[in-house]
């Protein structure tokens, strides 16, 4: 697979999945080819783009939609409002993200006083537990930067409930080296695993699924052995309280009437899918991928994210005729912009997690200032109010947030 981060590579990735992505997806996704060349095209691989914000939800769902009958795609365009469903869940619940890096920083503080521990936790990072499957995968992991939705799932349960180590530990390890690190995705997804996101309701992995599901990989199935197939789901001593933000409305030409620079991050790396209303008189990229973790972030994941900013900060500035620059961590942003002599910043959406924890606290004195545009996804607008719950809220309003979003002509 040819993981170039750019938007055009992304693209051509969603050219060649879209005749797959009706009941083709819909029947083959939950098998784990590996990564021999061509064996995941039965899944699209588009999260590392859709992450970087390479690619937009609403445009990939707009071309499935001109190949594919929405019940067709039903599957693929579930998936895809999964991501959106966890990104509004998680800004409803901020005190899950700020409760995971405690959990996350004492779990990391056990390991250095407990040797026992430690090991435990070399082995399995190191793909050297004694599970085959498991540890194929954290080799893959570390080698590709990429795991299929099924092994993903089958990791974080031996994690949890076979090798005891803690869930926060795990997720650190996921945001560590997938080249689509989520905070929102991420976290959500190991406490549903877990058991914490539908309270009660976890998800134990079985040898003989596993099996199954792997049966297609060059060297055969994968075997599991020794799995705790009976535990009990974790609980945890806290609620999570809900409050929808205020969401920013559509941004009109008249917002960007003042010369603005347009702020690229890791989340929003290239201009297209913003649909920007006005030209900026500056493009400035700001890539913070050390923030999504105190330990050392995996080099796919690392030469993804620094070659996406840097292809999207070329493109925008190509389009746009206009400078461009990098806003290195730890730079006051208001020297840049008073040098390009440019007030306003468009900004597209901080996400909570990892990506606003680097940047809202830099950005806090220009929008105290109010010199600070905000850009959100209509899909992103539209949905976030439905993700209070579960995410039956969410899918039973798909259509019409694709109706409202005019995708698919819905
Ligand atoms: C423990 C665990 C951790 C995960 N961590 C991340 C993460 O950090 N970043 C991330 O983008 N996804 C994460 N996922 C979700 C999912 O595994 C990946 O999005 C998916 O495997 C990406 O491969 P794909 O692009 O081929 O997906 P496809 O099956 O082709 O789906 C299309 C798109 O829909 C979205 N999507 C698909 N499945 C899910 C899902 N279950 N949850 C949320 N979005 C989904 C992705 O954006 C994906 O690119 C995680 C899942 C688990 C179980």
């Amino acid at each position: 697979m040819d993981w170039n981060p750019t938007r055009a590579r992304g693209l051509e990735r969603l050219a060649s999945f879209l005749p797959l992505a009706g009941r083709s997806y819909a029947e083959q996704r939950n098998h784990d080819h590996g990564p021999a060349r061509g064996g995941r095209d039965n899944v699209s691989q588009l999260s590392p783009w859709l992450h970087a914000g390479l690619l937009g939800e609403a445009e990939v769902l707009c071309a499935v939609l001109e190949q594919h009958s929405p019940r067709a795609a039903e599957k693929f365009i579930a998936e895809v409002f999964w991501r959106i469903y966890f990104k509004g869940y998680l800004e409803q619940r901020p005190s899950i993200w700020t409760s995971y890096l405690a959990g996350r920083d004492d779990a990391l503080a056990a390991l250095e006083r407990n040797a026992g521990l430690c090991t435990a936790y070399g082995e399995a990072t190191e793909g050297r537990t004694g599970i085959e499957a498991f540890d194929v995968w954290a080799r893959e992991l570390v080698e590709t930067g990429y795991l299929h939705n099924h092994a993903r799932m089958w990791f974080a349960s031996i994690w949890i409930f076979t090798l005891k180590l803690d869930w926060q530990l795990g997720a650190d390890f996921f945001l560590r080296h997938l080249m689509d690190g989520d905070a929102a995705s991420n976290t959500l997804s190991w406490r549903w695993v877990a058991g914490l996101h539908t309270k009660g309701k976890h998800y134990l992995a079985r040898p003989d699924n596993i099996a199954r599901f792997t049966a297609g990989r060059a060297d055969g199935p994968l075997t599991a052995e020794g799995l705790a197939e009976n535990a009990a789901p974790m609980t945890e001593p806290v609620e999570h309280p809900r409050r929808l933000p205020d969401l920013p409305p559509p941004v009109t030409t008249a917002d960007l009437a003042q010369p603005f620079a347009l702020l690229l991050h890791d989340e929003a790396a290239h201009h297209a899918p913003l649909i920007l209303p006005a030209r900026p008189a500056l493009v400035i990229g700001a890539t913070r991928p050390e923030a999504r973790s105190p330990g050392v972030t995996g080099s796919p994941a690392r030469a993804f994210t620094a070659g996406a900013m840097e292809s999207g900060l070329t493109e925008a500035a190509a389009a746009f005729g206009c400078p461009s620059m990098q806003w290195r961590a730890g730079e006051p942003i208001e020297a840049l912009l008073a040098e390009a002599d440019v007030e306003r910043v468009a900004l597209p959406w901080l996400p909570a997690g990892w990506t606003r924890d680097a940047l809202a606290p830099r950005l806090a004195e220009l929008q105290r200032q109010g010199r600070v545009t905000t850009l959100l996804a209509p899909l992103h607008r539209a949905t976030w109010p439905h993700a209070k719950a579960g995410f039956f809220g969410v899918a039973k309003q798909i259509d019409a947030v694709l109706g409202e979003c005019g995708i698919g002509g819905g």
